[in-house]
């Protein structure tokens, strides 16, 4: 493949060059020694997340201005279709502007949102279900993390053991997520439980999208050898999805409220 830029590629490298250097807010110093990936040089070193709700009122303003002056231009979540808050871009443009971001060291914004779960109900979700999420990950008004992995289940999701079963018009969840990566600064959190305990192992899983607020969710940190704190441990031992949260149904056919 031939990565060098093509005329209208190199247009918009310049395009978003220039955006950056002339709207990245002055005010935002993003914190490079803050709790963050395991491997900060590869991801710009600077966690928007935490920055979003740093103790230092100046960084938490930098960074939600930030995530404003990229929603203007539907820059958040680039390669979404503009009606849901995205920007419609193709794949070269959405990595040439994250190309560009890395190398002015300007943190991208909401990726586990933008890219794990935004195209999931892009794909699966009902229409209530994108029009009351996908417009506040464009904006940057809310953030997520994704519990999927569990002591115990990690590589095989047949071994999943986090239980939720339907009462009413939610479901109660019980059980244990852990290596939950930028949990600790997540509103949202789309999780992996078993709804179906009779179904063969690898079927009976259900995806749900739980308010981290929701009351009997715990998170706890975990420690990596720098003692430093990346990734949480979550539970839940009460109500899970509260009435009104929907969830999609990871194996396919339709969806339940
Ligand atoms: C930095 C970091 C961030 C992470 N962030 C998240 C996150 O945000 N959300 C989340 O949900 N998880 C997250 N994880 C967890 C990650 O997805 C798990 O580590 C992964 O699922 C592997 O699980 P495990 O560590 O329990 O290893 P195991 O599942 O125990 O696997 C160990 C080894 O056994 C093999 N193996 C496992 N099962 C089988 C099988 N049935 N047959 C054959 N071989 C098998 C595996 O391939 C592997 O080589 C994160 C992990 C790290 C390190």
């Amino acid at each position: 493949m031939d990565w060098h830029d093509t005329a209208e590629e190199a247009a918009f490298r310049a395009e978003a060059r220039a955006f950056i250097r002339d709207r990245f807010p002055a005010s935002y110093v993003p914190d490079p020694d803050g709790e963050h990936s395991l491997e900060p040089e590869d991801v710009w070193g600077y966690n928007w997340m935490a920055d979003r709700v740093s103790e230092d009122p100046a960084r938490r303003e930098g960074a939600r201005r930030w995530a404003a002056v990229l929603a203007e231009r539907g820059w958040v979540a680039p390669h979404w279709p503009p009606e849901h808050g995205g920007a419609g871009l193709g794949a070269m443009e959405d990595f040439i502007l994250q190309e560009e971001m890395m190398r002015a060291r300007v943190p991208p914004v909401n990726g586990i949102g933008v890219n794990l779960l935004g195209p999931t109900l892009l794909e699966h979700g009902t229409d209530e279900q994108r029009a009351e999420h996908l417009p506040r990950i464009a904006s940057g008004e809310i953030a997520w993390a994704q519990g999927f992995s569990e002591p115990g289940a990690g590589s095989d999701l047949a071994s999943l053991r986090t239980r939720a079963v339907r009462e009413g018009d939610h479901y109660v969840v019980n059980g244990q997520k852990v290596w939950t990566s930028l949990g600790q600064y997540a509103d949202w959190l789309f999780v992996l439980v078993r709804t179906d305990p009779e179904a063969p192992k690898h079927r009976g899983i259900t995806f749900l999208l739980l308010e981290a607020t929701t009351p009997g969710v715990t998170i706890r940190p975990i420690e990596d050898i720098r003692g430093r704190r990346p990734s949480r441990r979550s539970s839940s031992t009460t109500p899970g999805s509260p009435s009104g949260t929907g969830s999609v149904r990871r194996t396919g056919v339709g969806t339940r409220r």
